[in-house]
């Protein structure tokens, strides 16, 4: 195998979370125990540093039909209109509308704010039901993936360029990274949005490590991506979205100087040596621990016969319940909100997905899944933590924050 970003062949196992189907597929009944599996394995590059999956589940599995919809939650909602605030903050001035290409535009909730601000908006999107729901909602949407074929057919340039949470997920990553230059106004702005993986790997987020996401980067490796592409980074900051996820400002090379922020912040990786492969060794003895820590967790509020119910069914949820081996034998369920998932079951571990609303009671114990929304979770349920139910989070947001 060849390092996805450098093409490097010198490449070195750095965790290995065992064999896994892949995760964002939830399960019709009678798809339970069918399921294949892959394995989900992190390698690092020793000339880029990037990490990254070494197995590549095929974007035509994975992309067809998933059911994860933007406009679900709130606060990803309001990040979604301070990035758009943002991004029309920097951008220059024009004489007619401006305009915002968004690369794997989900349900058009991204968008919808730039059409608030007065955008000529363009959203490209590979699922079909999701590409759908956009276009029906008002959001002009290319059902496709993106990449120089695609740009090309769209045929124009954009002042604004937004990926979020996708730059990960591209098997064709470098015709992606042309098109993007290609469809980019000289002038114009590409806003990534990317997981940042020193924060994965300081607050042991683990579970954001699935089949999707092949790559993951620190600044010092997505720089080195970008700029083989003509691409340059000149500012970002770090955002509390999904974890810790850093927006990054990119222009065409040598459009603008780095920022001072952009410089602390590649300082503060060098200093905390985030991209050393003895800093990925030791998160993977952290997360073995992490396992053992939870399991003695749960095991023993069961073992004081307590219910206990998974929130949420989140994708990650499903890399860390399968790792764990954490099933039936704890968890009773899954409680979503997302309707798109009712009846269904968990891939690897085979959890029914219950509907909040829909519960005919609570339980003594929720192991939180989706830990990154845990402000939005615990204001919406006061009620339940005055009366004693207990919430678990495996992962602790807040120490992103800090
Ligand atoms: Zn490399």
């Amino acid at each position: 195998m060849m390092c996805r970003v450098c093409d490097s062949t010198r490449l070195e196992p750095a965790l290995d979370l065992g064999l896994q189907p892949w995760c964002n597929h939830f399960l019709k009944p009678d798809e339970v125990g069918k399921e294949p599996t892959y394995p989900l394995r992190l390698v690092y590059c020793h000339d880029c540093s990037t990490t990254q999956l070494d197995y590549t589940v095929k974007k035509e599995v994975m992309f067809g039909d998933h059911t994860y919809l933007s406009g679900v939650t709130k606060s990803l909602s309001s990040h979604f209109r301070g990035v758009a605030d943002e991004i029309d903050r920097r951008l220059p001035a024009r004489s007619r509308p401006k305009t915002v290409l968004d690369i794997g535009s989900n349900d058009g909730t991204q968008l919808k704010h730039f059409q608030a601000l007065g955008y000529d908006v363009l959203g490209v999107e590979s699922s079909k039901t999701t590409a759908k729901i956009a276009m029906d909602a008002g959001v002009p949407t290319v059902n496709a993936f993106f990449n120089l074929d695609t740009a090309r057919q769209i045929g124009r340039k954009f002042d604004a360029i937004n990926a979020a949470g996708v730059f990960f997920h591209l098997e064709e990553l470098h015709s992606v990274t042309d098109a993007i230059r290609e469809c980019l106004e000289p002038d114009g702005l590409f806003c990534v949005q990317f997981l940042y993986m020193k924060r994965i790997v300081e607050n042991l987020a683990f579970d954001q490590i699935y089949h999707e996401h092949l790559l993951y980067y620190n600044l010092a490796n997505i720089e080195v991506l970008l700029n083989r592409h003509g691409l340059a980074m000149y500012d970002c900051h770090l955002a509390p979205i999904h974890g810790g996820s850093i927006i990054g400002f990119v222009g065409h090379k040598g459009a603008k100087e780095p920022s001072d922020r952009l410089r602390q912040m590649r300082q503060a990786e060098a200093t905390a040596k985030s991209n050393d492969l003895a800093t990925y060794h030791e998160f993977a003895r952290r997360v073995a621990r992490m396992k053992d820590e939870n399991v003695a967790y749960l095991a023993g509020r069961k073992a004081a016969g307590k219910r206990i119910f998974g929130m949420g069914a989140p994708v990650k949820g499903n890399t860390m319940l399968n790792y764990f081996g954490v099933g039936k034998q704890y968890l009773d369920c899954l409680v979503e909100k997302n309707t798109l998932r009712k009846g269904l079951y968990s891939p690897g571990m085979h959890l029914p997905v219950l509907i909040e609303d829909e519960l005919p009671s609570p339980p003594d114990v929720y192991y939180v899944l989706a830990w990154n929304f845990k402000n939005e979770i615990l204001a919406n349920n006061k009620p339940l933590l005055d009366r004693g139910v207990e919430f678990f989070f495996p992962v602790d947001p807040d120490k992103v924050a800090a």
